[in-house]
């Protein structure tokens, strides 16, 4: 442990920092800032320029990730990353992902001002590519770091409002793809100890329980069919009788409530998980009233922190589609499954921020994450990896997400103790 008082976190220079990126990546409803786009470029250009400010050391990655770094006492020994990623949904809200970079920043910046520096490097990472709707692919930026991108994501993942390859993305900012197609490894687990995120909570936990932040168990894997499809066969909904009847809606019907049923069984099981069916829909148009629904089409999304709970949802599906298909004479085609495993936070981490936030008198709790992020990639790779939620209001990816500047100041602090007891 650290001799001394805790230095305090620079949270009036995160608190500037939100105010100018809100600022300049403003849409008129909410943020927008596309991977690989302007938006997220500001906000890597705004982090370096704060960090040379600082006096920091600032690095770029050959995937375009963001480097700022303190210089520890011991240059070779394997570093501490404190980040996020810097990208948005369109029409999102200012902070998730930026929180956790300015954070790490908040951090930085107090151990500079304390003139105090640890054994090894702490460095902020901006991460590149986070959110979906732009390149529909889990974690690129942190992955093409940790060299675990599949080479041929580069260029058929196209960004959704461009039409443009990853690859030539990439390549328009003056980045490398070919070296990530190598799968050339900037982070590994010899010389990175540790990858620490902050994020904000995206969903009611902590507004409800009242706590300003949550130290992460794990997060959540999923088995997830995006385009399913369900096909009976159109038909006059007073002409035909049940028996005859191939009934799509009917079907899925059944087969939704089947799903929920054992959903609830398996948390009564003590497991925890959720099941849900985001997208359902008939064909407008061919589907009309006076006709029975001859195709459903939907969208299914389980997750759990357990991956025998979500082998055991696969195998239910597995086993009441064949059943329900003959009975009701329809045809189920659940497409391509894109479920991710889950990934347990490194318990090591996770005691530490535990210790941190009790050392400094702030409530938490323990959680899982509902959503995938970028700490995931990392404990793919090997590196222990950990997150801590702040609360927040009105859920995520939209313009009304609401973090108070003072519960974000409450996760700089518990960061800020766990890395002092390291120092
Ligand atoms: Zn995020």
């Amino acid at each position: 442990m650290a001799a001394g008082a805790v230095p305090e976190p620079d949270v009036p220079l995160a608190a500037r920092l939100f105010d100018r990126l809100r600022a300049q990546t403003s849409d008129g409803i909410g943020i927008t800032r596309a991977s690989y786009g302007e938006g997220e470029q500001f906000g890597h250009d705004l982090v370096a320029a704060s960090g040379r400010d600082l006096g920091l050391e600032v690095a770029t990655d050959f995937a375009g990730n963001l480097y700022v770094t303190l210089p520890g006492r011991e240059r070779s020994a394997k570093r501490l990353i404190l980040g996020s990623h810097i990208d948005s949904v369109p029409q999102g809200g200012n902070f998730d992902g930026a929180a956790g970079v300015l954070a790490g920043l908040a951090v930085v910046a107090g151990l500079k001002k304390a003139e105090a520096t640890l054994r090894e490097d702490v460095t902020v990472m901006a991460i590149r590519a986070e959110e979906t709707p732009w390149f529909p692919y889990s974690f690129l930026g942190s992955r093409a770091a940790l060299g675990t991108l599949p080479p041929e994501v580069l260029d058929r993942v196209k960004r959704s409002d461009t039409g443009l390859s990853l690859a030539e993305h990439m390549r328009a900012l003056g980045f490398e793809p070919e070296r990530v197609r190598r799968r050339e490894r900037y982070l590994t687990p010899g010389n990175t100890a540790a990858f620490i995120e902050v994020h904000i909570e995206q969903g009611p936990v902590l507004v409800e329980e009242n706590l300003p932040v949550a130290v992460v168990t794990g997060i959540q894997g999923s088995t997830r069919w995006r385009h399913a499809r369900i096909t009976g066969r159109y038909g006059h909904s007073g002409g035909v009788p049940r028996r005859y009847r191939r009934d799509a809606v009917a079907a899925f019907v059944e087969f939704a409530h089947r799903v929920d049923r054992r959903w609830i069984e398996i948390e009564e099981g003590g497991t925890q998980m959720v099941a849900t069916f985001c997208v359902v829909s008939t064909d407008p148009g061919r589907a009309t009233m006076m006709r029975i629904a001859g195709e459903v089409a939907f969208g299914l999304d389980v997750r759990s922190t357990s991956p025998e709970a979500l082998a055991e949802m696969d195998r239910f599906i597995a086993g009441i589609i064949p059943e329900i298909e003959s009975r009701r004479r329809v045809t189920f085609d659940l497409g391509p499954n894109t479920g991710v495993r889950p990934a347990l936070a490194d318990p090591g981490l996770r005691a530490g921020l535990v210790a941190a936030a009790r050392a400094a008198g702030i409530p938490f709790r323990e959680m899982p994450s509902g959503g995938g992020h970028d700490t995931q990639a990392f404990l793919e790779a090997g590196i222990p990896a950990a997150m801590l939620f702040v609360r927040n209001e009105n859920d995520s990816h939209n313009p009304d997400e609401a973090m108070a500047i003072e519960d974000f100041a409450q996760a700089c602090r518990v960061l800020m103790g766990m890395l002092w007891a390291r120092a």
